[in-house]
């Protein structure tokens, strides 16, 4: 009667287990949006200052920075701000 009892905890284990490995299960989760690993992670734009999914940005090196706009015009304007510096 025992092993019945581990193996439906065995069982269940294995289904959390499979529930966190699966890249779907991250995409309602916020606790891993400052962590700055995931894609789907949430940035601020430093021009107009949205938050957006950093996958949907737009990116810019800017002196050795990772920077990430929400559009094209948002980036356009940023390099300009820097280059009348
Ligand atoms: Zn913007």
């Amino acid at each position: 009667m025992k092993l019945i009892i581990y193996l439906i905890l065995i069982y269940l284990v294995y289904k959390v287990i499979k529930t966190w490995m699966t890249p779907s299960a991250y995409s309602g989760k916020k606790e891993y949006g400052s962590t700055g690993q995931l894609d789907d992670v949430m940035i601020k734009d430093p021009v107009c200052g949205v938050y957006f999914p950093k996958k949907d940005g737009i990116y810019l090196n800017s002196d050795g920075r990772d920077l990430y706009f929400c559009s094209t015009e948002c980036r356009d304007r940023f390099v300009d701000s820097i280059s009348k510096k």
